[in-house]
């Protein structure tokens, strides 16, 4: 028999249920869900819009809370934590990539992905060695004083890559982090995103519609009837 790991999953999540209000009654988007992510796993969550993508991104962010269950993130409970160590725990721990990058426009990309490091407290040369470091690695080792204004669409993703990752999270959630580029773009960036994933053991969930991106990743999952179901 295999052993157990003896690390806790980057993200789990236990027998959750979401319900939103509608009109008199009330729909439930995730019911009875349980679902987790290994460090070094990349996942990808593909379902038809409507069903609960953004939700279970949002829990697993700690943007929003379970109705009932518990969402794990690299094994602290977090439904009882009180604001504060929510926002603590996603600081240290999760980092986001949008499909729209929302980097800081009058800020260089070294200075975007320093800017997480500082806030964490990391001093100004840390954060410049590490940010300088994250973006070589994806290839932006000769834009790092530009604005993104003065990058491409592919650059100014990669850029929010590295600040997603720039504070080492153990947990990188995406939202259609390609969907606003051309196939080649997206093919790249989205290399360059598994790439660091496997370099780094961080877990990634992403929620695409892009098939062919979906299956180079580590698993593929949907939703369905509120569950997290693998595909495959
Ligand atoms: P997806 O990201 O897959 O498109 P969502 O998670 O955004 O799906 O939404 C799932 C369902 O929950 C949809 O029917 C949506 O209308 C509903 N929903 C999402 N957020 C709210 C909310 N804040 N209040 C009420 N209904 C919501």
């Amino acid at each position: 028999m295999m052993s157990e790991p003896d690390y806790p999953p980057a993200l789990a999540l236990v027998n959750v249920a979401r319900r939103y209000k509608e009109g008199e009654g009330a729909i439930e988007v995730l019911r009875d869900a349980s679902f987790a992510i290994e460090p070094g796993q990349s996942v990808a969550l593909v379902a038809p819009s409507g069903t609960g993508k953004s939700t279970l991104l949002h829990l697993a962010g700690l943007l929003e809370h379970p109705d009932e269950g518990e969402v794990y993130i690299d094994g602290e409970a977090t439904s009882g934590l009180p604001d504060r160590d929510r926002t603590r725990l996603r600081r240290l721990h999760v980092g986001f990539v949008y499909q729209f990058h929302h980097l800081l426009p009058e800020l260089t990309a070294l200075e975007n992905v320093m800017m997480p490091q500082m806030i964490r407290g990391l001093s100004k040369k840390d954060a410049a060695a590490r940010g300088g470091d994250l973006l070589g690695y994806l290839g932006l080792g000769k834009r790092l004083n530009h604005r993104p204004s003065e990058l491409s669409g592919g650059e100014q993703q990669r850029v929010a890559i590295a600040r997603a990752l720039a504070n080492a999270p153990r947990l990188v959630l995406a939202d259609e982090p390609t969907g606003n580029l051309d196939p080649k773009t997206s093919d790249h960036v989205f290399g360059a995103l598994t790439e660091l994933v496997h370099a780094t053991g961080v877990a990634a969930l992403i929620a695409t519609h892009n098939l062919e991106l979906a299956a180079r990743m580590d698993r593929r999952v949907t939703l369905r009837d509120g569950q997290v179901v693998e595909l495959d």
